[in-house]
């Protein structure tokens, strides 16, 4: 008799997906550490880098009295990895950087976000995109508008004008 064809192992063929990343950081060379950041994005399997927004600083937002200010930046990203996937690829770029995370909120050497994954919408635990605070963030909308345009509307309401944040220019040279 005639053995079976094994079958062929075909990689999982996925479209990539437009994924956008928030970077912040109030520890440690936080520009330096921001800037590596986004470059060892494009370092993830199957993820390059599209657009990486300015580097902006933001006064903090829900941290203990007398915590340092953050910079911040968001990457668009375009990638074959799934969400969760990503996500664990964020975070291992957090402890590469040193992140701990002694206290809620505690100052962070890099905090990556994943704030959208296409459409995708997941609500567990462990992952929630979009990110749900997003919407609430100047630190998050005024980046993601700059390499986004579609978020522009989102980043423009009046009432974020409250939220301190100052655009300081290139992220990277
Ligand atoms: P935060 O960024 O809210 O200050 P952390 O970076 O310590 O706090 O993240 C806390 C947890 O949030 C992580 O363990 C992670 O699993 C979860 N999480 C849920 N959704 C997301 C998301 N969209 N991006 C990043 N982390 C997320
Ligand atoms: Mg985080």
């Amino acid at each position: 008799m005639v053995p079976p064809e094994p079958a062929p192992s075909l990689p999982v063929l996925r479209e990539p997906v437009r994924a956008y990343v928030g970077l912040g950081a109030n520890l440690g060379e936080a520009a330096a550490t921001l800037r590596w950041a986004a470059a060892a994005l494009g370092d993830l399997p199957d993820t390059h880098v599209l657009r990486v927004s300015a580097l902006y600083r933001s006064a903090p937002i829900d941290c203990e009295p007398g915590a340092p200010p953050f910079l911040n930046a968001v990457a668009a990203l375009s990638t074959h990895l799934s969400a969760p996937q990503l996500l664990a690829g964020l975070q291992q770029l957090e402890l590469a950087a040193g992140r701990q995370r002694p206290y809620r909120n505690a100052p962070r050497t890099l905090d990556l976000d994943l704030l959208l994954y296409g459409e995708g919408r997941i609500e567990s635990p462990a992952l929630c995109v979009p990110h749900p605070r997003m919407h609430q963030r100047a630190f998050v909308l005024r980046p993601l508008a700059e390499i986004a345009p579609e978020w522009a509307q989102a980043a423009d309401q009046p009432w974020l004008a409250a939220q301190v944040l100052e655009r300081l220019g290139p992220l990277q040279g």
